[in-house]
């Protein structure tokens, strides 16, 4: 039941606990093959403005795994950066992204940006800009409409690192923005040190409205503070009427949410695409 690990310590094994790793470790050796075997699909979640115009798209990763079945990006996420396997991901995902961006583009008369996740452990690697420098070439892919996405951990461990990466991203065009801002370390003090665009105020903030005075002013608050750093304010996770009036009358740039699309396919968005156009062209 017990087994000694080094001199004094004893890790108790429970059943629960080897379980989780097993799975784990299944995770983490299954990513290699998933690449190689085309498992992975990039999903596509639109932002709309507050006139409910399409703005933009966050790419969303799915895996559809042989052996594992359907395993969420919030489970294999973080086990592909703990594995240091989350490289070949993310280069997988930014290319599937390029290859796809035209056809983004055609979904909507008026222009849109392509949102792409970056992991904390990615832009501690330069070479990445290149990387993506090349791609953007390679696919004719206009930089100015595509946004990275990054949370504030991204900064947590080398401020003057992240700085730099993501500096040399908006050096090319491109903007940057704090994803799932509020949540974990969130310090205020960041904000005054890091070159952003946008802020992304996480889904609990939204979750939270007119759930006490409290909790609505705290966001209203968090809104009213990016305005004042001149940030664009992009509100997650709405999911009701309420919460996208209060978010656009408190000034909310863009809103990502349930309420308007989840994310999607971009072969089903061409479907549905081509749907309304028929109808237009019926009516
Ligand atoms: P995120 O970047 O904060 O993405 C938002 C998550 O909220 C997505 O979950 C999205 O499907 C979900 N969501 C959006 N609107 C709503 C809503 O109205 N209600 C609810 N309940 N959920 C909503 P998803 O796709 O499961 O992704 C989870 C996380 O995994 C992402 O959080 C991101 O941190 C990570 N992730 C996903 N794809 C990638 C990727 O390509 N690269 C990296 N590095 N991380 C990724
Ligand atoms: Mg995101
Ligand atoms: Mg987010
Ligand atoms: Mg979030």
């Amino acid at each position: 039941r017990s087994k000694t690990a080094g001199r004094s310590t004893h890790t108790v094994f429970i059943p629960e606990m080897m379980e989780d790793n097993k799975r784990k470790l299944l995770i983490a050796n299954s990513i290699a093959s998933a690449i190689k075997n085309d498992e992975f699909v990039v999903y596509y979640q639109g932002k709309v403005s507050p006139n409910e115009t399409t703005v933009g798209y966050e790419a969303l990763l799915r895996w559809s795994s042989d052996s594992l079945g359907f395993v969420s990006p919030a489970e294999f996420i973080p086990i592909a950066e703990q594995s240091g396997k989350i490289l070949p991901i993310t280069k997988w995902v930014l290319e599937r992204v390029c290859k796809d961006f035209k056809q983004l583009c055609s979904l909507n008369d008026s222009e849109v940006t392509i949102s792409v996740n970056l992991s904390a452990y990615d832009i501690k690697n330069l070479q990445l800009v290149n990387y993506i420098k090349n791609l953007f070439k390679k696919y004719s892919v206009e930089p100015r409409l595509i946004e990275f996405e990054v949370t504030e951990s991204a900064y947590l461990e080398n401020l003057d690192m992240a700085n730099e990466f993501l500096t040399q991203l908006r050096d090319i065009g491109s903007s940057v923005a704090l994803d799932d801002f509020g949540t974990g370390y969130s310090s205020l003090g960041y904000l005054t040190q890091i070159n952003l665009n946008t802020l992304k105020i996480d889904k609990q903030f939204v979750d939270n409205l007119n759930v006490s005075e409290r909790s609505t002013l705290i966001t209203k608050t968090i809104i009213e503070m990016a305005k004042q750093l001149k940030l664009q304010i992009c509100a997650e996770g709405v999911e009701t009427r309420e919460q996208a009036a209060f978010l656009i009358e408190s000034g909310c740039h863009q809103l990502q949410g349930f309420l308007f699309a989840k994310p999607t396919s971009l072969e089903l968005l061409l479907k549905e695409k081509e749907q309304l156009v028929d109808l237009e062209k019926n009516a």
